[in-house]
């Protein structure tokens, strides 16, 4: 069994729908994204048990090594961020002063710039508990091959991980882009730096997304 068993962009485009179809609110948006990790969550548990991982996994608190890697964030994922951010203003400042430096948004430049995430905090998660899904994703098997990546970073794409969650949340993100697009919504994938930025400084933004403006795309990931 994998992720393409499940008709995983069905439910997170259902999941989207089920929470936003009839309101629309900061409260609504929160909901769905809280339903969206939940769907996740319980899909992971099931692929570590009918596809165990060949071995057990080396990722630890305090090997941070993928967190040198661009994350792509939903709308929704960078939202819930901004917003747990009130909470940590250092965290906002520095998020705040990476942006100002307009970080590369594609991958290959992310990586070529030798960046960390802002919510890096001596090694450490600051958000763990609100981190986006494509952080939850990464499962290395190998702290030596990440930590030979993290010095030699050209060599990124021989990154050994755990296929099936990558999978899975792969196939969330199609669904939730779908999702939004069928309620009249841009859910393109976005730069965490940037997007969370965008809504840190503009108090307005969120409710123009949800009227429909397209108020992510300086943020948009590049592929
Ligand atoms: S959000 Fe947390 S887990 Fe994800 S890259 Fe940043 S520090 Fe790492």
């Amino acid at each position: 069994m994998t992720a393409s068993d499940y008709d995983l962009e069905h439910l997170a485009q259902k999941t989207v729908a089920n929470h936003l179809g009839m309101v629309r609110t900061e409260a609504t948006l929160a909901e769905a994204n809280r339903a969206l990790v939940q769907l996740y969550e319980e899909l992971t548990a099931i692929l570590l048990d009918k596809v165990p991982p060949d071995r057990p996994f080396a990722c630890r608190a305090g090997c941070s090594y993928c967190c040198s890697a661009l994350v792509a964030v939903s709308p929704l994922e960078a939202i819930a961020l901004a917003r747990h951010l009130a909470t940590r203003p250092d965290l906002a400042g520095r998020l705040r002063a990476l942006a100002g430096e307009n970080p590369p948004r594609d991958v290959a430049g992310w990586w070529r710039a030798r960046l960390a995430c802002p919510f890096l905090d001596k090694k450490n998660c600051a958000v763990y508990a609100q981190r986006p899904l494509s952080c939850r994703a990464v499962l290395s098997p190998s702290r030596t091959r990440c930590e030979s990546l993290w010095k030699h970073r050209e060599r990124a794409g021989e990154m050994l991980y755990y296929h099936p969650t990558v999978e899975a949340r792969r196939k969330i993100g199609f669904g939730v882009r779908e999702g939004l697009k069928a309620l009249g919504l841009d859910g393109a994938d976005l730069a965490l730096v940037p997007a969370v930025a965008l809504i840190l400084d503009d108090s307005g933004l969120v409710a123009r997304f949800l009227a429909g403006e397209a108020v992510f795309t300086p943020a948009r990931a590049v592929e």
